[in-house]
């Protein structure tokens, strides 16, 4: 051991600073030169890493008019550690899909030196901005100011909590739906929910411009939004074959035919071809082949519910809710609206306290859920609807809407959907 370290007061920290990558331990150890209150943090993570304590206790803290956002942290160190005897957490809704200028990021900055430790964290595992290390004075001054300049605080405890989405059409092409104006609209519209914790527990959306899913919508949210397509998966003649030129028909059979995970896909003298009705939309053909192969023109999105972290049950995944639905126009939009409503109104009403809305379906059962927010029953709800007894297959003829595109869906809205009746 070196002299240095010898004399280190934080050796258990110092080994986070070992090896290639950047350290928060470097970065806090820079800016307590500025804010004693952030050596102290060090002095106290340093004794927690030794004595494996934690010494934070939480407990409510409300901005005035406000019923959550503000996770206060009390030190049981406080006598030793002054400094940090008081470290809050305020949250910050974010923009849409985290574009900031950088005088926007300047302000925040700015904002977060001048009323707490000057440690931002963007962003937190719930999509916020983190603002760390304010007091009971200063956390007021903070959200004064950062409402003045036209922020606004998350969500925290059972609430709406603040939105996530993709970068979306801002930036990537195979976005089917505006992430960016549908997380803005969302937000908006439930604002009351978000300040004022009024439901069982909390509720997050994430949204995701398409089945890649870069929001991890599925498995962090209670109500997934994930883009998709109902008709075929357009194909560029020419980029198939310049592709195939480029890589070779072995890199695309290998790549692209054989990972297809229902084999829909086939290769035959350089001609490409989708059996659309059998496309699961997994991405894995487009996101390889990206300039030859897009998503459909017909698109919208598929509304899940249900992922969520371990609570009263295990891990959980969002499933299927509603299998396809525009989402471009007003009408589409008071749709969405309407059906989250009648989810809250009925979780509300029977969910018990603390409990996630997947957690409430698994101890109803989905039939019940369906029946109690107004939705029929769907084979898309399902993994293997033709092996589970969920859905009672009756003949099944495909149905025959206007305009309906040739070859589609497996994926369908409310009005279009097969006459499948539950078992
Ligand atoms: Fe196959 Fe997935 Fe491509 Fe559909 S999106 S054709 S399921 S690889």
């Amino acid at each position: 051991m070196s002299e240095q370290e010898k004399k280190s007061k934080t050796p258990l920290l110092d080994e986070l600073e070992k090896g290639k990558w950047p350290s928060f331990v470097s970065d806090l150890k820079q800016l307590s030169k500025k804010k004693p209150s952030v050596g102290q943090l060090l002095d106290q993570m340093e004794q927690s890493y030794e004595t494996r304590v934690n010494y934070w206790t939480g407990t409510v803290l409300n901005l005035d008019g406000y019923g959550g956002g503000v996770i206060a942290r009390y030190s049981d160190l406080g006598k030793k550690l002054p400094e940090v005897a008081q470290f809050h957490t305020i949250r910050v809704i974010p923009p849409s899909g985290w574009h900031y200028a950088t005088d926007t990021l300047r302000e925040l900055c700015d904002i977060s030196e001048k009323y707490s430790a000057g440690i931002l964290q963007l962003h937190g595992m719930t999509g916020d901005i983190l603002m760390l290390g304010s007091d009971n004075k200063t956390t007021f001054e903070a959200g004064e100011e950062l409402m003045e300049k036209g922020w606004d605080i998350g969500g925290s405890g059972g609430a709406l909590r603040t939105l996530a989405c993709c970068v979306g059409p801002a930036r990537c092409e195979t976005s089917c739906y505006d992430t960016l104006e549908t997380t803005k609209r969302l937000t908006d519209n439930f604002i009351s929910f978000l300040h004022r914790p009024e439901l069982p527990y909390k509720f997050k959306f994430k949204l995701s411009g398409c089945p890649n899913d870069c929001a991890n919508s599925i498995q962090r949210s209670d109500m997934p939004i994930i883009g998709t397509w109902r008709d075929e998966i357009q194909i560029n003649k020419e980029e198939v074959k310049k592709f195939i030129a480029e890589h070779g028909e072995d890199y695309v059979v290998d790549n692209v035919i054989t990972r297809c995970p229902t084999k829909c896909i086939t290769l035959k003298k350089g001609e490409m071809a989708v059996d659309n009705p059998n496309c699961v939309r997994c991405m894995q053909c487009i996101n390889v082949m990206h300039k030859a192969l897009a998503p459909g023109k017909d698109k919208g999105v598929t509304i899940l519910l249900g992922g969520k972290r371990t609570l009263k049950i295990g891990d959980t995944m969002g499933s299927v809710l509603v299998p396809f639905m525009k989402l471009e126009t007003e009408e589409d939009m008071e749709k969405l609206f309407g059906l989250v409503e009648r989810i809250w109104e009925f979780w509300g009403e029977n969910g018990l306290e603390h409990e996630r809305v997947g957690e409430f379906i698994e101890r109803v059962g989905l039939a019940t859920f369906l029946d109690g927010v107004g939705l029929e029953p769907n084979p898309q709800m399902i993994k293997h609807p033709r092996t589970n007894p969920y859905i009672k297959f009756e003949e099944y003829t495909a149905p025959k809407m206007a305009g309906e595109p040739k070859g589609a869906p497996n994926v369908t809205d409310k009005e279009n959907e097969p006459k499948e009746s539950a078992s």
